[in-house]
């Protein structure tokens, strides 16, 4: 029987791109191959000459429709199959490929806030919930809201085969995490892209809108963001690696702290566990600093850095570019 692949592309929207798809019906037997679309639709091409290409580059089990449909993460290309200047991937590729030998890791805390009515669930009409203290992992329907949307996610990234590895209600009322890692740079980017559209797919099901807004409310309510950890093999061996990478983060702060996201200057502001966007620093277990060492790395003098300043809303495919050709560089040396 024909199945359906729902192609699932980044488009150009600025300054924080949007996640469209569209679906496929393709043959019994056949592989979902390359496709195109209107790219004067997605702020891709121009009318005249709209028509842009889409390249399969991942592909999953499909956990809403189930059955033999399937998922279909692409690269956008031009006409002449070059990559599109929205196409983020590429170079991410590139960068994967040119310090695979140091087996580079992530694992990212994708942060979220679920919308309903344009505030966010469970806040009431008007003015505040409570302040922020009880909500972050809590139990109890005072405290958590969206339970139900998080739990049918959760499910639908591990049908997918999606690497999800934890998720917990965040520190403001209605905001959220999921994890997804570790693996590689490119599968990590890939993946959490794809859970991202799940998040969303998942959340029409209940009516229930889910926003990477890094900062949705202004005030003292937390911001969203998308903490990178991040190893190579000679991190998860011993500590001076580790050392060497966050001090080499330090180094290209600015190059990095442009390209984690629209608005880090709006969440990175020196409250709510969060170092201000001007400076750089790191610490063990400090979750007031750029780039934690976590405590059990600094005790087995081994493991992984957490560059905490990526927004929610940060391009996987250029946080993890940044931060492998950073380090890897710097271990090169
Ligand atoms: P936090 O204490 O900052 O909230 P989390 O438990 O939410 O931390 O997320 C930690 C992430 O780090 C997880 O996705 C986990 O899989 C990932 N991780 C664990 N070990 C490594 C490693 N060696 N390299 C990269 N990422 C790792
Ligand atoms: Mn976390
Ligand atoms: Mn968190
Ligand atoms: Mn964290």
């Amino acid at each position: 029987m024909s199945y359906r692949a729902e192609y699932i592309w980044i488009d150009g929207t600025e300054p924080t791109a949007l996640l469209r798809s569209k679906t496929k019906i393709i043959a019994d037997g056949e592989e979902p191959g390359i496709w195109g679309f209107d790219g004067s639709s997605t702020n891709q091409a121009p009318g005249n000459n709209s028509d842009c290409v889409l390249q399969p580059v991942y592909v999953c089990h499909d956990p809403v429709r189930g059955g033999d449909n399937v998922l279909v993460m692409n690269e956008v290309l031009l006409p002449d199959m070059s990559p599109h200047p929205s196409n983020t991937r590429r170079a991410c590729a590139e960068v994967a490929e040119k310090y695979a030998k140091h087996e580079p890791w992530f694992g990212i805390e994708q942060e979220y806030t679920f919308l309903s009515d344009g505030r966010p669930l469970g806040w009431p009409i008007s003015g505040y919930p409570g302040p922020q203290g009880p909500y972050y992992c809590g139990v109890g329907s005072d405290e958590i809201w969206g339970r139900e949307v998080v739990e049918a996610h959760t499910t639908a990234c591990l049908d997918a085969g999606i690497a999800i590895s934890g998720t917990n209600a965040e520190v403001m009322m209605g905001q959220w995490e999921f994890q997804v890692g570790p693996v590689g740079p490119l599968e990590v980017s890939d993946q959490l892209w794809v859970a991202r559209w799940l998040l969303y797919r998942v959340g029409e099901e209940f009516d229930i809108v889910a926003t990477l807004d890094p900062k949705p409310i202004a005030g003292d309510w937390n911001g969203a963001g998308a903490h990178t950890n991040f190893s190579t093999k000679s991190m998860r061996e011993s500590y001076e690696p580790i050392v060497k990478g966050a001090e080499a983060l330090g180094k290209n702060h600015d190059e990095h702290i442009t390209n984690y996201g629209a608005g880090v200057d709006l969440r990175l502001t020196g409250l709510h566990e969060t170092a201000p966007w001007t400076d750089y620093s790191y610490g063990v277990s400090d979750r007031g600093a750029s780039v934690r060492i976590p405590w059990q790395t600094a005790r087995d003098q081994k493991g992984y850095l957490e560059d905490r300043r990526p927004n929610a809303n940060m391009d996987p495919y250029v946080v993890t570019r940044l931060i492998t050709n950073t380090v890897c560089e710097a271990l090169d040396n």
